[in-house]
């Protein structure tokens, strides 16, 4: 079907046409992850749950930044706004994210100097406007932002900046995908691949891991009938038995990416095993700032990483995180744990499927 205008892809009749297609095209019960929790939203704020044949499972996966940092990364920025001549600089969702025993915003109620930032720019800003003091920039999130942070250390450099640093935290996609199909605690018949971060590593960066796995991928967009769409196309590949990794989402993401991102963030970090809230380590699934520059991650700096913690009790975030539950089914949900009261991260970010569910799911 082919989509020219932006307007098209919020259209109800294009939506209904898609839907009355896949309710020919899907026979058999299939499971798909939407693996972005953009998409997640995307996908409750517009009832497509609702319009879906009940062949047609959607599981919520790996893909919201701040609820995927793990625990003890959360416990480190604490530590690290403690320090006395520290300013922690930070994007907004990361503050109200429990850590074992305080917040970031818990902290900065304490007297701790914890400033939410919209870039890294106002990062660099405060860094020069405050020589005498330490800027950490807490680096979470995943390809899509990672380029920017790098372009963040190098502009530190070209600033002869001595007093900025960053603690990287990020996550890489394509690792997590891998990570799931081996564990195989959740039957996944395909996914619908996140927009942002392949406008970033583009088309080619998931090819060894479909090559591998051979299980029916599309990149999709954000809007209705992009994700619709997506999912048309999966079901289409897995009912013709046709695995193939598509690109759904032509008018952002290319075969290529944006190479000069790319570029950025290999000149500044490396790949890292990384551990995953809820999940564990992954292999090769995290960025780590290079030797090079070292002088401005706060790591090296600082040596204040925490290691060891436990997740919150009876929190199901890495379950849920990896399909194997939905909110649900977790005990503390709506009980113990609501946006006022998260305990765990899946219930603070505005992409995390347990704030999602509460939003929008009607029990
Ligand atoms: Fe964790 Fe709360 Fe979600 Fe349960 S409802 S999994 S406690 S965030």
């Amino acid at each position: 079907m082919a989509i020219k205008h932006l307007e098209e892809y919020r259209d109800p009749q294009i939506s209904r046409k898609l839907v009355e297609h896949l309710k020919v095209v899907s026979q058999n019960p299939i499971r798909l992850m939407e693996v972005c929790g953009t998409h997640t939203t995307s996908i409750f704020r517009s009832g497509i749950r609702g319009l879906l044949p009940p062949t047609i499972a959607l599981l919520s996966g790996p893909g919201c930044p701040v609820c995927v940092t793990a625990q003890n990364e959360i416990d480190t920025f604490i530590t690290l706004s403690r320090i006395d001549d520290v300013i922690v600089t930070t994007f907004g969702d990361l503050m109200r994210v429990p850590g074992t025993n305080s917040s970031l915003q818990q902290e900065r109620a304490y007297g701790s100097d914890i400033r939410v930032v919209y870039s890294t720019f106002d990062a660099l800003e405060i860094a020069k406007k405050n020589p005498l003091k330490k800027i950490i920039f807490l680096g979470v999130g995943f390809e899509t932002t990672a380029p920017t942070i790098a372009a963040s250390i190098r502009t530190a450099v070209e600033m002869k900046l001595d007093n900025y640093f960053v603690f990287c935290a990020h996550k890489l996609l394509p690792p997590a995908l891998a990570f799931l199909m081996e564990a195989k605690t959740t039957n996944i018949d395909g996914f619908i691949l996140p927009g942002h971060v392949s406008v970033i590593i583009g088309l080619k960066a998931y090819l060894p891991f479909f090559e591998q796995y051979q299980v029916p991928c599309v990149v999709a967009g954000f809007e209705p009938v992009d994700i619709l769409q997506a999912i048309f196309m999966l079901a289409e590949q897995i009912e013709n038995n046709n695995p193939d990794i598509a690109n759904g989402y032509q008018r952002a993401v290319t075969y290529d990416g944006n190479i000069k991102a790319q570029k950025v963030m290999d000149d500044v970090f490396e790949a890292i095993d990384a551990s995953w809230r809820g999940i564990g380590k992954i292999s090769k699934s995290g960025l780590k700032i290079r030797k090079e520059f070292a002088s401005f991650d706060a790591e090296e700096m600082f040596d204040v990483r925490i290691s060891e913690t436990e997740d919150p009790k009876g929190c199901a975030c890495g379950e849920i995180l990896t399909g194997q539950k939905i909110p649900t089914d977790c005990l503390l949900y709506k009980m113990a744990c609501t946006p006022e009261t998260p305990v765990g991260p899946c219930m603070v970010s505005s992409e995390g499927t347990c704030a999602t569910y509460y939003r929008y799911h009607a029990t």
